[in-house]
C-alpha cells in the first residue's frame, strides 16, 4: 500500500473522484463485454479442474525406467527410448486441438505396474498407450506389435453386487481398446509399410488391470539390427511420434462418446 494515502489532500481526492466517474463509465461501456468474454473463457475450466470439454486425456506410459532397464541392446536401453517416444509424443499431441497428455512417469525411475495401472485411475485417462521395444523371437524378428487387453478375462472378474454391468463397461472399454489398435495400427503403417506384426489379444498385468481402452505398443525390435538402426534416428522417432498422435486423434474423432 502507498504510505502517501495518508497524507491525503483534496486535490487527491477530487482526482480519485474524476477517476471513479470515468471508471464507472468505462465499466459500463466495456466492463460488461469483458466480463461476458471472461465468463465465456473460463466456463470449459470450471468443475473438473482440466478443460475436459471437446478434448481428451491420453496417458502415456513410458515402459520401464531407473534400475529397470528394459531391453539393452548395442548403445540402445528400452527404459531411454520409451520416454524419449512420450516426450516427442506429448510435444506433437499440443499442436492437436483437443488432445492432452500425461505420462506415467517423467522422470527416469522404477516404477510398478500397480503404480501405473493407479495412475490411469486418478488423472482419469481416456485410454492409455504404453510405449516399450521388442526383443527375442530370434535374431530375424522385426517390425511392430500392437497387443490390446484379452477378452477371455472380461467375463470372470465380477463377484459384486452388479457383475453385468461391470462386465458391460468392461466389454466396452475391449471394444474401444481394439478400435484403438487398428487406429494405432494404420498410424504406424505410414511409418512401418507392411512391418506389423498384427494386433494381438494377450494376458498382461497392466492391460488388464485398466478400466478404460489401453494397448500396449512395441515399437519394433531391438535385437534386429535395421530395426535398431531406425529406432535410433531422430527422424523415424518423430515420424513414429506423429503417426501415433494420428491414430490416436482418429479413435477419438470417430468416437467422441467414451
Ligand atoms: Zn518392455
Amino acid at each position: 500500500m502507498n504510505h502517501e494515502r495518508f497524507f491525503n489532500d483534496e486535490e487527491e481526492e477530487e482526482e480519485e473522484e474524476e477517476m471513479m466517474a470515468f471508471m464507472n463509465g468505462w465499466f459500463v461501456k466495456y466492463g460488461i463485454f469483458t466480463l461476458t468474454m471472461l465468463l465465456f473463457c473460463l466456463t470449459p475450466m470450471a468443475g473438473s479442474g482440466t478443460p475436459r470439454q471437446n478434448s481428451y486425456l491420453i496417458l502415456l506410459d513410458p515402459a520401464h525406467g531407473g534400475e529397470d532397464l528394459g531391453v539393452v541392446s548395442d548403445k540402445l536401453r528400452e527404459k531411454d527410448l520409451t520416454m524419449n517416444m512420450a516426450l516427442l509424443v506429448r510435444q506433437e499431441a499440443q499442436k492437436m486441438p483437443g488432445l492432452q497428455v500425461q505420462l506415467t512417469r517423467s522422470a527416469d525411475r522404477r516404477m510398478t505396474i500397480a503404480e501405473r495401472v493407479k495412475a490411469a485411475g486418478t488423472m482419469k485417462a481416456d485410454c492409455l498407450v504404453s510405449l516399450h521395444v521388442n526383443a527375442g523371437f530370434g535374431k530375424k524378428a522385426t517390425g511392430y506389435e500392437i497387443y490390446f487387453p484379452g477378452f477371455r478375462q472380461a467375463a470372470s472378474d465380477g463377484g459384486d453386487s452388479s457383475p453385468i454391468l461391470k462386465d458391460m463397461a468392461r466389454n466396452k472399454s475391449l471394444n474401444n481398446s481394439v478400435r484403438l489398435a487398428q487406429q494405432i495400427q494404420s498410424g504406424l503403417e505410414t511409418v512401418f509399410p507392411r512391418k506389423g506384426r498384427g494386433l494381438r489379444d494377450a494376458p498382461s498385468p497392466l492391460l488388464d488391470g485398466l478400466t478404460i481402452p489401453g494397448l500396449v505398443v512395441e515399437i519394433g525390435f531391438a535385437t534386429h539390427p535395421d530395426d535398431r538402426k531406425k529406432l535410433t534416428e531422430p527422424e523415424t522417432q518423430r515420424a513414429v511420434a506423429r503417426a501415433l498422435v494420428k491414430g490416436l486423434q482418429d479413435y477419438f474423432q470417430k468416437a467422441p462418446a467414451l
